[in-house]
């Protein structure tokens, strides 16, 4: 009891008093941003070999009342502590079809694919494959034109489990990029079980592509590897052109990066 009664001491000091404060009064506007309507898509373009822009990765931001734009780092790991990911993937999805639909309806942009990101507890929802159905069905998107990005953790979580969501995605059209990938603790065998699409190499790789034998080496092999299992390979966080030239020297043909456009609203 007495343990207890001096961590209870500790837990209402005035400076931890201050951090549980702050962190409740970022949930509570949380809650209300849905409400408020203060997310916000923002659209960075992808690019193939030749520089013609195929497509564009949907990046969250939120605009706040007080703290302006906050960017997804500083509110996705509460949204997925408090379960309130799984609403505001909804909005995500819903809003990234509804785009696309626009896309869909002019002949120059039809042919664009818009890539979003899936949280971990997003995609374990029991309801996920529906929600993501219901989204495409609802706005009249073309379900082929829509890529999910997955990260590997959130895939070998229950790869049983996964593999079944994957494939019922997939006979809907939807295709899959592994985000982040070489970033996590995965074993390889798992990467011919999923209906994979797509491997993206992190950004922390192509950063110091140039200078760090190390970083070259595993951009190489990504690629390399992702050739050998048929699947697309892309590059993020492309930054100079020196960097673009390295990696196509090594056959990546799919960029992403300040090189060719940053994350901007609107989506035109
Ligand atoms: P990510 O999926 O790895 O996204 C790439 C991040 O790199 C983005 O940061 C993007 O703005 C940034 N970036 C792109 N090109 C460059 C570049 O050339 N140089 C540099 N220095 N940075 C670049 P952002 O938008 O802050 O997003 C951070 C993370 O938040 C994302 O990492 C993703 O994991 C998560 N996120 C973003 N939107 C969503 C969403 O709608 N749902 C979920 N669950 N997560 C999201
Ligand atoms: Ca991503
Ligand atoms: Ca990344
Ligand atoms: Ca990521």
């Amino acid at each position: 009891a007495k343990a207890a009664g001096r961590n209870a001491m500790r837990f209402f000091d005035p400076g931890m008093q201050a951090v549980v404060t702050a962190r409740s009064e970022l949930e509570d506007d949380l809650r209300e941003a849905l409400k408020a309507q203060q997310f916000v898509l923002h659209y960075q373009p992808q690019v193939d070999g030749e520089g013609r822009i195929t497509g564009a990765e949907a990046l969250l931001r939120w605009q706040h009342p007080q703290r302006g734009l906050v960017p997804p780092a500083e509110f996705i790991p509460l949204a997925e502590e408090t379960g309130l990911i799984l609403p505001i993937g909804d909005w995500v999805l819903r809003t990234a079809c509804a785009r696309l639909a626009q896309w869909r309806a002019r002949p120059d942009t039809a042919a664009l694919t818009l890539a979003v990101n899936v949280s971990a507890r997003q995609f374990r929802h029991p309801g996920f494959v529906y929600q993501v159905v219901s989204a495409l069905g609802a706005s009249g998107a073309d379900p082929h034109r829509l890529k999910l990005e997955l990260t590997e953790s959130l895939l070998l979580d229950d790869i049983e489990g996964t593999v079944v969501k994957m494939t019922a995605l997939k006979a809907a059209g939807v295709s899959f990029s592994l985000d982040d990938f070489g970033t996590g603790y995965s074993s390889l065998s798992y990467l011919k079980r999923l209906p994979l699409d797509q491997l993206k190499i992190d950004r922390s790789f192509v950063r110091d592509v140039l200078t760090d034998p190390n970083d070259a080496a595993i951009a190489r092999t990504i690629v390399a590897l992702g050739q050998s299992l048929g699947l697309t390979v892309i590059a993020e966080g492309v930054e100079t052109e020196e960097q673009r030239a390295f990696l196509a020297a090594h056959n990546c043909h799919a960029y992403q990066g300040y090189l060719f456009g940053r994350p901007e609203p609107g989506g035109d």
